[in-house]
């Protein structure tokens, strides 16, 4: 993502950050059939934490160390915290992350690898964003959230990868999985810094997608306010897709001008359709997706169920996490044949017999 540089508002640092984006883009013919329309898959689990979080954490990080900080921290128990402490610890600071009480084991474990101090806080852990604000100013310590605003420019790299990579054809559409609204807010920041630059005619159709559990970004689309309201807790649910789960989206609202200002959508799927759009993913597509990143194919099932896209037109999909972070953390059954070393010639010659 360096390359960009000159958008950028640091210099390329040192550290993992420089293994950040240049992520690929396949044309992934075998999920049209699911999407509706043609696809394009915007391979963000590829970054070195596995998710999109690194594009920003590679810009925040080493910002707020130009900046005078010693300390980074964060609040999250999902990707971010994972990449956050993923990128201070590669260029020599510590890190305290702030998880929930109740997190488990497997969580855990995936954050503790970069060996950050763990604070584990009970009371609402959703209250504790705003006084992440709050904490970074009396104390010194820098605590990145999802809108520290050199993190969402290190998001708009993906835009650049995205238009880069499809010259001279541009997609009709971008589809992303939104929670706090960061990564749509990047997304929409690097769509402008390429129309500003007279590198983009028209702007593609933003299509933004959230988990029926926590919606509000949805809400207000539907409801044509400006800005989400918050849910409260009683108005949210469990869902599979957690990492998209923010009942208050502090960029809510910059996300909904970008829908809006695009022609785009902001739909909600269920975790039904989440399961069916992550298996289409790996059976159809060979990718592994946590289930969140799954969310931008069963909203284009949506979409093109209500004719907002069309078959001949391109959409970009955007898997933004990994999969293989949730592997072993349940307890899944899977069918498998066995048999004996001796006896495996004549199990495979009737296995493929019965092709
Ligand atoms: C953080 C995250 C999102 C949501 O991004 P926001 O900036 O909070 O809207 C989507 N998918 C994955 C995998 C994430 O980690």
């Amino acid at each position: 993502m360096w390359r960009y540089e000159a958008l950028l508002p640091i210099e390329q640092p040192n550290g993992v950050a420089r293994a950040a984006g240049r992520t690929p883009l396949i044309r992934s013919h075998a999920l049209d059939d699911a999407a509706g329309c043609r696809v394009y898959v915007k391979d963000e689990t590829e970054n070195p934490t596995g998710s999109y979080k690194d594009r920003g954490s590679a810009v925040a990080v080493p910002h707020a160390i130009e900046a005078g900080t010693d300390v980074i921290g964060t609040i999250s128990y999902g990707n971010m915290a994972i990449s956050t402490a993923a990128h201070a610890t590669s260029l020599d600071r510590a890190c305290i992350v702030l998880v929930p009480d109740e997190i488990s084991p497997a969580r855990l474990e995936l954050i503790a690898q970069y060996e950050p101090t763990i604070v584990q806080v009970s009371g609402d852990y959703g209250a504790l964003y705003s006084d992440g604000v709050a904490l970074s100013e009396s104390l010194p310590i820098s605590i990145l959230v999802s809108d520290a605003p050199a993190r969402i420019s290190g998001y708009k790299t993906a835009v650049f990868e995205i238009y880069e990579s499809l010259a001279p054809d541009t997609p009709d559409a971008i589809v992303l999985p939104t929670s706090s609204g960061g990564f749509a807010s990047g997304v929409w920041r690097g769509l402008r810094d390429l129309e500003t630059l007279g590198l983009l005619a028209e702007f593609p159709r933003l299509y933004l997608v959230q988990t029926v559990t926590a919606d509000p970004i949805t809400q207000a689309f539907e409801t044509g306010a400006t800005e989400p309201t918050a849910l409260s807790p009683d108005e949210t649910g469990e869902t599979i897709a957690h990492s998209i789960g923010n009942p208050d989206p502090p960029s809510g609202t910059r996300a909904l001008a970008a829908v809006r200002e695009t022609n785009g959508a902001v739909v909600s799927v269920t975790d039904q359709e989440i399961r069916t759009a992550q298996r289409q993913f790996a059976v159809d597509g060979g990718f592994c997706v946590e289930p969140a990143a799954a969310t931008p194919l069963a909203g284009l099932t949506r979409l093109s169920e209500r004719d907002a896209i069309a078959p001949d037109e391109s959409a970009v999909v955007v898997p933004t996490g990994t999969g293989f972070k949730e592997l072993g953390a349940d307890d899944a059954s899977v069918s498998t044949e066995r048999t004996s070393r001796a006896a495996l010639p004549e199990l495979l010659d009737s296995l493929l017999a019965a092709r």
